[in-house]
């Protein structure tokens, strides 16, 4: 069954202190509400336990924002999918543009990641999206496909089926500038379809597809009104309690 599913993405902010904090209060915020979705938060990896510890997991999911390509060993500096899933953590998000970018992330990297989360229980959520002149040069859904085949179309369908999917157009994210409810609900339907072919119909209807970028109180309620827009994943506006809820409460 497909769920709907709204996430945070930190990123590399908060202390420590900090991140408790917000954890505790969107718990206390959640606390008595009638929510219509799956409440994840995705945290560096210093506040895995310690959030995971604090809140009430079954109620909102705790993330981590990667994992390593290998499972143990030598590898100075690393954090093994293992070593998340001990923490509490039930989720972790892979492939986001920002390490694709920044830290040379490729298709065949992310696919051992994605193995590793897997086998390890945790429930990746596995982003995708193009960046600006793809967008231009009409490009996206070729680069979706690419990216999605790349790193996932070894899995088996039954594996194909833990994963949730998050579009993010890289033109999108941080900027201020959100894709319209027409152009995320014209690319997730593609991607869907994607998944269709290679899965069949009934795999691709149940995976949530979450659309990120810009989303906030002002746009969730459009953007995940659309069919096949199944949440989001949200960076800067889940970073306060009170931009959060809003967009929880859009479903
Ligand atoms: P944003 O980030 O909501 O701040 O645009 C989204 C993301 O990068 O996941």
């Amino acid at each position: 069954m497909r769920k709907n599913i709204v996430a945070g993405n930190w990123k590399m902010n908060t202390t420590l202190q900090e991140g408790l904090e917000l954890a505790k209060g969107l718990d206390a915020a959640l606390k008595g509400k009638a929510i219509n979705c799956d409440v994840v938060i995705g945290t560096p990896f210093t506040h895995l336990a310690s959030i995971a510890a604090a809140i009430d997991t079954n109620k909102i999911g705790v993330a981590a924002e990667n994992c390593a390509d290998k499972n143990s060993g030598a590898y100075t500096g690393e954090v093994s999918a293992a070593m998340v899933a001990s923490t509490g953590a039930k989720y972790v998000i892979l492939g986001h543009s920002e390490r694709r970018a920044y830290y040379n992330e490729t298709a065949e990297i992310l696919k051992e990641k994605v193995l590793l989360a897997l086998a390890n229980g945790l429930t990746p959520i596995f982003c995708i999206g193009e960046v600006l002149e793809e967008r231009e040069a009409g490009k996206h859904f070729e680069v979706v496909d690419a990216q999605i085949a790349g790193s996932l179309f070894d899995l088996s369908a039954e594996d194909f089926g833990k994963l949730v999917l998050a579009y993010e157009p890289v033109w999108a994210i941080g900027t201020g500038k959100t894709a319209t409810a027409d152009q995320a609900q014209e690319i997730h339907a593609h991607i869907r379809q994607t998944i269709a072919g290679k899965y069949g119909q009934t795999v691709a209807d149940d995976c949530s597809i979450l659309y990120g970028g810009s989303c906030n109180a002002s746009n969730a309620k459009e953007l995940f009104a659309n069919p096949d827009v199944d949440g989001g994943l949200i960076g800067g506006a889940s970073l306060a309690v009170d931009k959060f809820m809003p967009i929880i409460e859009a479903f």
